[in-house]
């Protein structure tokens, strides 16, 4: 075929679908060539959360540039990358203190079920080697990431390459998997999704399990569900008991996203390894990476040599290091976690406001800036839409036509999660750029009702 614009040479990821091309960025705005104006009611995906066009993170990385555009840091370090680590290691959890840089989430996940499974061997147990997921979980598009996730429909095409790592499920207490209400499971002080963990650890065998993986909020796969009081704190017993390592996905909630620098910290729990990615930069350059506990690290330095034996071209790079030194600067000076926990207040509110007039908003949930609703045919029949009708991208679509972007998922497994629409925006956004999303999310679901109906 006879590629006739420069355009035509791009490897879209979905060729059925035109996609608008942006020539500029300003806050929580994209403007396309055409002029029209969209809001980044995602922060892209989730990583934007600085809003767009902030000059100090762009001036940082042209001086980096200028200095020294690539280092190797198999060999060599530069001052950027010391500062940043030591800014990320000062908001992490206590025993948390080296910092690991990869370029993306992917890769960041990669990173940290490699170093468990390195940790374990080095410590003379080579046969922990198994990685536990969550059906419900996303950690990256990679093999070994995606093998960790359950998400089904990228699973799918690539089931026969996967690593053989097991799943749980998460814990959904609106819709429960194990038909329990949140009430009675606190009441009894037993939550039976930590407790499969536990089932499975006996069936397989401790002594071949290397690490946990979750986030502490499920974000793409189900939309902002946050887990009940004391699962995560339960999780951490069962991997202490049982020698796993605890490795707790920040790529999305890290970086004040969820109203705190991590979402651990409001968890109270202490992971063995965070991984990040995304809002570390802002969006501003690919970076991402993992911080390790003190444990694990001494224990590489004492049975391993120090030597991990893993490696990226670009981790560390010097200008993304720079953006991300920049940008959390940024976040501290403007006390842009101040303005997440206040936006979100104002934000649920304007969200259940809009229910009592949408029939097709589910469940509210979420934290911080990390907000999402469930999306049904009928809520007062509970009634989800089939995943063939594609029901969040639908709507999306009719959000983008009227200015503004969401993050729209859809269910996967079970029957037990639907579709939803996550909405996550910038930090920094203002009240009032609150009410214009409101506004176009609301035509925007009366046109997709319309759809429906
Ligand atoms: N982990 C979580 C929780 C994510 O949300 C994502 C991306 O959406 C990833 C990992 C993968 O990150 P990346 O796309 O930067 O590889």
């Amino acid at each position: 075929m006879e590629r006739v614009v420069a355009k035509d040479y791009v490897f879209h990821r979905d060729f059925s679908k035109q996609y608008p091309v942006i020539t500029h960025a300003e806050g929580v705005y994209l403007y396309d060539e055409h002029g029209k104006r969209y809001l980044d009611a995602s922060s892209g995906a989730i990583a934007a959360n600085l809003g767009h066009g902030v000059t100090e993170i762009a001036e940082a990385m042209a001086e980096q540039a200028k200095k020294a555009g690539f280092v190797h840091t198999l060999r060599f370090e530069t001052k950027v990358l010391h500062e940043l680590a030591a800014e990320i290691g000062k908001m992490a959890p206590p025993s948390l203190n080296r910092v690991y840089f990869t370029s993306g989430g992917s890769e960041a996940n990669e990173s940290a079920m490699k170093l468990a499974r390195q940790y374990h061997r080095d410590r003379g147990k080579p046969e922990k080697h198994v990685v536990i997921g969550r059906w419900q979980g996303y950690h990256g598009n990679t093999l070994g990431s995606l093998s960790a996730g359950g998400d089904s429909k990228r699973r799918k095409p690539y089931t026969a390459t996967l690593a053989k790592f097991e799943h749980i499920h998460s814990p959904y207490c609106h819709r429960c998997p194990y038909k329990r209400s949140e009430e009675i499971c606190q009441r009894e002080k037993l939550l039976p999704c930590a407790e499969e963990l536990e089932r499975l650890i006996k069936e397989i065998g401790p002594e071949s399990i290397s690490s946990f993986i979750c986030e502490p909020i499920v974000g793409s796969q189900q939309g902002a569900v946050v887990p009940p009081d004391g699962y995560l704190q339960r999780v951490r017993e069962i991997c202490d008991q049982n020698d796993i390592v605890f490795i707790v996905d920040e790529v999305m909630t890290g970086f004040g996203r969820t109203g705190t620098d991590f979402a651990s910290e409001q968890f109270g729990i202490q992971p063995d390894i965070i991984t990040f990615g995304k809002g570390v930069s802002a969006g501003y350059a690919p970076l991402a990476g993992m911080i390790v506990s003190d444990r694990i690290v001494d224990s590489l330095i004492e049975n391993g040599d120090g030597h991990f034996i893993h490696g990226y071209t670009f981790s560390g790079h010097p200008v993304s290091v720079a953006a991300g030194l920049a940008a959390v600067r940024y976040y501290q000076r403007e006390n842009v976690l101040s303005n997440c926990r206040e936006q979100s207040v104002y934000l649920f509110q304007r969200l259940s406001e809009l229910q009592q007039k949408h029939s097709s908003m589910g469940q509210i949930r979420g934290k911080g800036l990390l907000i999402g609703f469930e999306l049904l045919m009928d809520r007062s029949q509970d009634r989800m839409f089939p995943p063939s009708f594609g029901a969040a991208e639908r709507l999306n679509q009719e959000a983008i036509k009227r200015g503004a972007t969401f993050y729209p998922g859809s269910g996967t497994i079970d029957g037990t999660n639907g579709d939803h629409l996550l909405i996550g925006p910038p930090l920094t956004i203002t009240r009032d750029e609150i009410d214009e999303l409101i506004a176009i999310l609301d035509q925007a679901l009366t046109a997709f009702e319309l759809q429906v109906h």
